[in-house]
């Protein structure tokens, strides 16, 4: 994987740092989005270059941004397949989750009736998981 990490930021012309790598590994490892504050804790580096450094992969198109309602922003590789989150209220699990329909359809409608171009849209669950019901 790390090769391929290291292939993909040279072809985008970003620069192959220890740092950059490490955040698109770590991401790629975790099954679940994660904050700024769970990778911090999982790099050594100052929260000032994380943050940083997260701009620039976001902006780069590395990462996607997850919100979760609770004042935390979560990021996930962009390159995972299109899926949307359901998010225990209770223990916080998050599991993926695919619909059977996708909603580009309603994004064309919305873009016709409202005309308003939608770029992305961000779609998650929120309930009470197997374990907490
Ligand atoms: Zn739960
Ligand atoms: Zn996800």
């Amino acid at each position: 994987m790390q090769d391929e990490i290291v292939k993909s930021l040279k072809e985008s012309g970003l620069k192959i740092t220890t740092v950059r790598t490490r955040i698109l590994e770590i991401l790629n490892i975790s099954i679940k989005p994660l904050t700024v504050h769970k990778i911090l804790s999982e790099i050594d580096v100052n929260k000032t270059t994380i943050y940083r450094e997260i701009d620039i992969l976001l902006k780069a198109g590395y990462l996607n941004k997850v919100d979760f309602g609770d004042g935390n922003k979560r990021y996930e590789l962009s390159s995972l397949d299109h899926h949307h989150h359901l998010v225990c209220i209770k223990c916080h699990a998050v599991e993926d989750v695919v619909l059977k329909e996708t909603l580009f359809n309603e994004e064309n409608l919305i873009s016709l009736t409202n005309k308003f171009k939608v770029s992305y849209h961000n779609l998650e669950f929120f309930g009470y998981c197997h374990n907490c019901q």
